[in-house]
């Protein structure tokens, strides 16, 4: 499908003094402030606290007044001191096969991406990203070969939850048969450089009067940044899936080059002592199938062997190319013989089918593809602009 291009905001556009935004706030952090901003006294900041959370975390509401049981007054100075507005999506697209992309703007030139992929019946995940660009370099990601623009606070990641649940209709949050019914961490960025801001929006997310997705449903995926797993778990009692992608060092080291800093025999170790981990609680390890790369009956063998012992799941991502990668996708039939091997050792249907591909919402796409047609968009713009040159 076409994409939309809005080029009146092509321009850089002044930057309005921006006021605290609420949903980015956990629940004592806005009882705390609306107490800080004088808007509400102290002894009735707990259950306005209370009130205006299920206003926005329940019912989705973008305008304070709606919070119909809070005093116009009250709603008044709140609305003067804070904000509670989505940021803007500045494009949306939708897959053959049912996958949403969402491009949000930010602020000014902070641009990211979230994906919606539809699951089985009414189920499906959201995609969220935690950075703006990765500092990590693995060189079969195109978001690594981005630069980091910047952290994503907490708001601006639970924006990406509200957004998608504005697009999927689905406020006041239902309790079951839910189309957003899980989350993942897999957007762009390497979540573990942000735990303070990912943690902060999982309790957000999944504090049970508001969105209420559980933290079982919840999975942060780390290229394997050690010495942030045990807080990880700790802080958000969310699902682990670990980027491994090779089973030896010389190899894991240039794919991913952060395993220089960290080895697979220390991630390993510290994947093992993560807390909660069980059977019934396992480990995801994402493993990326590249042509004649990482993808032989030997390495199948290794990690089966590398995995022994670990509460685990196997998920095979057949690579997306992108304009200027270096890898190709294995064969269909490689990445079957692969995963015979870990069928045979108790891994059940482990290759994760490639979804929204066309509107390049797959693993690893995000944001180059956008960036680049509107930085073509902006060249085309500037030469109507100044037909003479
Ligand atoms: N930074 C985190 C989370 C985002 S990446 C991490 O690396 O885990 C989400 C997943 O997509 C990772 O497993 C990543 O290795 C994978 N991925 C990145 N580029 C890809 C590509 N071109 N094709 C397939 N999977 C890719
Ligand atoms: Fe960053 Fe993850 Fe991409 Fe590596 S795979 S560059 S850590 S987003």
């Amino acid at each position: 499908m076409g994409v939309t291009l809005d080029l009146s905001r092509a321009s850089a556009t002044p930057i309005a003094p921006s006021k605290p935004n609420l949903a980015g706030m956990t629940r004592a952090e806005l009882q705390a402030a609306l107490v800080e901003a004088g808007v509400v006294r102290p002894e009735k900041a707990k259950m306005r606290a209370s009130q205006i959370w299920r206003w926005l975390h329940h019912y989705g509401v973008t305008d304070f007044d709606r919070m119909s049981d809070v005093a116009k007054e009250t709603r008044a100075a709140v609305a003067e001191a804070f904000t509670i507005a989505r940021p803007e999506v500045v494009e949306r697209q939708v897959s053959r096969d049912g996958t949403r992309k969402w491009l949000i703007r930010m602020a000014p030139g902070v641009e990211v991406e979230t994906v919606y992929i539809p699951d089985v019946g009414r189920a499906g995940a959201l995609c969220v990203s935690s950075q703006v660009g990765c500092t990590l370099n693995c060189t079969f990601c195109h978001t690594g070969t981005q630069a980091l623009v910047r952290n994503l606070t907490a708001a601006e990641i639970v924006a990406q939850v509200q957004v998608a649940r504005d697009d999927l209709d689905e406020w006041p949050s239902p309790k079951e048969d839910r189309r957003l019914s899980n989350i993942v961490f897999m957007g762009m960025g390497e979540p573990l450089y942000n735990l303070d801001n990912v943690a902060a929006a999982i309790d957000i997310i999944a504090d049970n009067e508001g969105i209420a997705i559980s933290r079982r449903r919840i999975t942060v995926s780390t290229s394997g940044v050690v010495p942030e797993l045990k807080a990880l778990g700790e802080r958000t009692q969310a699902m682990l899936a670990i980027s491994l992608h090779a089973t030896n060092d010389a190899l894991r080291e240039t794919l991913v080059p952060l395993n220089k800093k960290y080895p697979i025999a220390e991630l390993m170790a510290a994947i093992k002592a993560y807390p909660q981990l069980s059977n019934a609680k396992r480990v995801t390890f994402e493993y990326v199938m590249l042509k004649g790369v990482n993808d032989s009956p030997a390495d199948a063998k290794a990690l089966v062997k590398l995995l022994a012992g670990v509460p685990a799941k196997i998920n095979l991502i057949p690579f997306n190319p992108w304009p200027g990668s270096q890898y190709e996708c294995s064969d269909w039939g490689t990445i079957e013989a692969f995963a015979a091997i870990l069928n045979r050792a108790g891994y059940a249907s482990p290759i994760r089918t490639p979804r929204g591909r066309d509107i390049l919402a797959a693993c690893g796409q995000l944001k180059s593809e956008s960036e680049k047609l509107r930085a073509s968009a902006r060249r085309a713009a500037a030469r109507a602009e100044s037909p003479s040159t």
